[in-house]
């Protein structure tokens, strides 16, 4: 939704100068993907395997409105148990403190939980890492992309008096070339 580049400014650690970085989220994800973000556990005569939930697991289960419910969804979903003869073991017959350890398991496995930017600091040199925190990235990109749309709308529906839905039809680009044309 953003694009590829994601800017970012971190502080040196050591002289507290202010770098700024590029990152790009296809190289992000491609260094990331090598680990299939599964966790295998056996306990308790349990062979466990469970997957990271997917977008459109969490879109279903946040659907159900029921933080239990939600929490189902995505047990069904994403983990599957059989016994020591390899016989399919229903997830709602599992302790609860397997499925604990379950979520805890995958929470530490999720590649992407944990992105660390690691960088050389361009005038002392200092190496240093800092934690991306991806959801406030997006929120922040987020609020500054719907500011602008607010701002476009506004400014369209003044120059040409067309109605918002209309206006939040176009594509960016063509509002863009709008906008351009308003003197
Ligand atoms: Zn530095």
């Amino acid at each position: 939704m953003f694009g590829d580049r994601l800017p970012m400014v971190l502080t040196c650690p050591a002289c507290k100068n202010d770098l700024e970085l590029v990152l790009s989220i296809s190289a992000l994800l491609d260094s990331e993907k090598q680990d299939d973000g599964h966790v295998r556990l056996a306990v308790e005569g349990l062979h466990v395997t469970a997957r990271q939930p997917t977008s459109r697991d969490l879109v279903d289960a946040a659907a159900t409105g029921n933080r239990e419910a939600a929490r189902w969804v995505l047990i069904e979903r994403c983990v599957e148990a059989t016994d020591t003869h390899g016989t399919a073991v229903p997830v709602g017959e599992l302790p609860a403190s397997l499925l604990d350890s379950v979520g805890d398991a995958l929470g530490a496995a999720d590649p992407l939980a944990d992105v660390v930017v690691r960088t050389a600091c361009a005038i002392c040199g200092h190496e240093s890492g800092a934690a991306l925190d991806v959801p406030l990235y997006l929120w922040a990109e987020f609020t500054v992309t719907a500011q602008r749309v607010i701002w476009d709308v506004h400014a369209l529906a003044t120059a040409y008096g067309w109605r918002e839905s209309d206006i939040l039809e176009m594509s960016a680009v063509r509002r863009q070339a709008y906008l351009d044309l308003i003197p």
